[in-house]
């Protein structure tokens, strides 16, 4: 996009490093249990972050996509969360692991997680990529955290700026976004 000065932020080397530490995390967490095991990617953002991460979790699990928008292709949340697409399956008795890319006000974090435990599953584990802890607005939980990072707007990896850098292999800071 022209007009807009990127400044590397989070390399890809880092982020891989990561990503594989918390797959192996969940591996542990969830090696001993019999229940079904479902990974749901939190579109769009996280695709490329849970794409690389279900390839770090040695476990037998299905694939599950929740669409949501927030942000509308803004730069500051709009604190309203649609959801665009559902599960194509349910998820009763089964065990969880919801990936988001970030969790910056918690509030659609909050609500997929209100919206999921009303499906009655076994247990839900939540991670996310980034988190920006001083943009909370409402407590969440998150069971693991790739990188605590300032509040500051993000791209690459997944994230976007109206539409663009989702393709990044690592995050950016935007340097002059209005
Ligand atoms: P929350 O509901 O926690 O305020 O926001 C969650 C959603 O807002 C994320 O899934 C993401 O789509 C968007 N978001 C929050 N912070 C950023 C950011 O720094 N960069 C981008 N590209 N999206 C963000």
């Amino acid at each position: 996009m022209h007009n807009t000065k990127l400044s590397k932020f989070i390399t890809e080397d880092d982020i891989q490093k990561r990503v594989s530490e918390i797959g192996k995390l969940l591996t542990d967490q969830f090696k001993n249990s019999k229940d079904p095991l479902i990974a749901i990617c939190v579109l769009k953002g996280s695709f490329m972050f849970y794409s690389d991460l279900t390839r770090h979790i040695d476990l037998d699990l299905s694939c599950e996509f929740l669409g949501v928008s927030s942000y509308h292709g803004a730069s500051k949340s709009s604190g309203e969360v649609k959801m665009t697409l559902d599960l194509s399956t349910p998820i009763e008795g089964k065990n969880i692991i919801l990936i988001e890319d970030i969790v910056d006000t918690g509030l659609t974090m909050n609500y997929l997680l209100k919206n999921l435990e009303s499906r009655k599953p076994k247990k839900i584990v939540t991670v996310t990529l980034l988190h920006k802890p001083d943009a909370s607005v409402i407590p969440c939980k998150i069971d693991h955290i790739g990188f605590k990072i300032e509040n500051d707007f993000v791209v690459g990896y997944g994230l976007d700026y109206q539409g663009y850098y989702r393709n990044l292999p690592y995050i950016a800071q935007v340097q002059n976004i209005n």
